[in-house]
């Protein structure tokens, strides 16, 4: 192989199936149906080469994946990490169908990724890498047809030389086929925060329902990257008391609470939060099973597994990251009474305001910062209620309960078009 990929000790496609069957004993569906629902449309495999600084050439190997496309173009990021394989591109681009859907968005589900350690390249071979893999899947991209986004290990710099590539190839600029780009080159207000601030809305919306105030509540956040930071601030600025945090490098905890504020500055000056100075070092997995009330997974997926899971006190679990629980580790929680903001919900303020960005590229007209983190909210707000009072009244967990109204909507627009010819 072009890449070594370190085996993974699950298979994320295993748990989005899981979630999918779970929900669907919920539903009058044909089984032709639930068939045609579970598989991915399109799976694109890239082999490429890279010419690195040292004037070596190195293969890497990409994939593209468009799960369904019945409620228009697909919408997922793009990740670049070592351990990316098909099996969880095909997972990830499952999720979006679902999230889109649940969000009321007119787009299918999408995802893709490179195998490799960005942090291992230089810029150069960064910029040389997303060239190269821009273009091998430009077949699949395009505003109408496929708009990619930033995703763990890619950021708004990638993003706009994607934009750029596929802009040379055109001839002409073309901002609306990648979201999550600089500001200066059609990038929307709010992007950067908009997962991490769908994740405050949510959880503090389901702390509300749950009669828990922020002054009395302890949260602790995996992961300090785009969605972590952010969701992690804005629970700080909501009053919570943020009591643990961590990075690849490991995690940070103190009980009297953290400035978060101040962690970030830490992180911009070393790097990394796990030598900050006024906490305890605690390792990731101690960081899961610390003593707070709400926990925030925005890391990597799979982490809260069956291992993990009976040492979890957090009683509200919000799923900042894709997939962080396995589908035992989550069986565990529920049995413990645990409530779950499953990520469909949780972190779909990134792929919202990506619509917005890719409707005000499409019109080439642009809105204030107010106006997106409104209507950001107001739909996030919207749609945690639907997906509760289904809960409610179907007596369903969260997951299966937004599962249902996303499946649901797949369905109708399936119904309503017909299968071709
Ligand atoms: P990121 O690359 O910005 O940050 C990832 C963070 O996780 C970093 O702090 C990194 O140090 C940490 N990390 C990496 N490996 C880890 C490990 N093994 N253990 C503990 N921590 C580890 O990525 P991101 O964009 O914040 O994405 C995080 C999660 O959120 C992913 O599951 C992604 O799919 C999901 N997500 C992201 C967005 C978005 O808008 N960026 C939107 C929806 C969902």
């Amino acid at each position: 192989m072009p890449t070594t990929a370190t085996k993974r000790r699950y298979s994320a496609s295993d748990v989005a199936k899981a979630q999918f069957n779970k929900a669907v004993a919920y539903l009058d569906l044909r089984d032709d149906m639930v068939e045609y629902l579970m598989t991915p449309k399109r799976e694109l495999i890239v082999h490429f080469p890279v010419i690195m600084d040292d004037g070596k050439v190195k293969m890497f190997t990409g994939y593209r994946v468009h799960h369904n496309t019945v409620k228009g173009p697909t919408k997922g990021g793009i990740r670049y990490h070592p351990d990316v394989t098909l099996d969880e591109v095909r997972a990830l681009a499952m999720w979006m169908t679902w999230k889109c859907s649940l969000m009321n968005l007119p787009y299918g589900g999408a995802k893709g990724g490179v195998q490799v350690d960005p942090k291992l390249l230089t810029k150069n071979e960064l910029r040389r890498l997303t060239r190269r893999y821009a273009t091998e899947i430009s077949i699949l991209i395009s505003p109408e047809g496929d708009v990619p986004a930033p995703d763990v290990g890619t950021n708004p710099e990638v993003m706009a030389w994607i934009m750029d590539t596929y802009s040379m190839h055109r001839g002409y600029s073309t901002p609306a086929v990648v979201t999550g780009k600089p500001i200066s080159i059609g990038g929307s207000q709010g992007r950067i925060e908009a997962t991490g601030t769908g994740v405050m809305v949510t959880t503090t919306e389901a702390m509300r329902h749950m009669r828990m105030s922020p002054s009395d509540t302890c949260v602790a956040v995996q992961g300090f990257g785009n969605v972590g930071s952010v969701a992690a601030l804005r629970m700080w600025e909501a009053g919570c008391k943020v009591v643990g945090l961590s990075d690849v490098n490991g995690g940070i905890y103190n009980r009297r609470g953290l400035n978060v504020r101040d962690v970030l500055q830490h992180q911009k000056e070393r790097a990394t939060i796990s030598d900050y100075p006024d906490a305890d070092q605690i390792t990731n997995n101690e960081l899961l099973a610390c003593d707070c009330d709400v926990l925030i997974p925005a890391a990597l997926e799979g982490v809260v597994d069956e291992l993990i899971a009976p040492n979890v006190k957090a009683r509200l679990i919000a799923e900042g990251a894709n997939g962080p629980c396995t589908t035992e580790g989550e069986a565990i929680l529920l049995e413990k009474g645990a409530t779950f903001i499953p990520d469909i919900l949780c972190n779909a303020g990134g792929v919202t305001v990506s619509y917005f960005e890719w409707v005000q590229d499409l019109q080439g007209f642009f809105w204030t910062e107010p106006e997106i983190n409104d209507r950001l909210r107001r739909l996030m707000i919207e749609n945690f209620h639907a997906v509760w009072e289904t809960a409610l009244e179907k007596r369903i967990d969260m997951r299966t309960a937004a599962y249902t109204l996303a499946i649901s909507r797949v369905v109708e627009a399936i119904d309503v078009r017909g299968i071709y010819p």
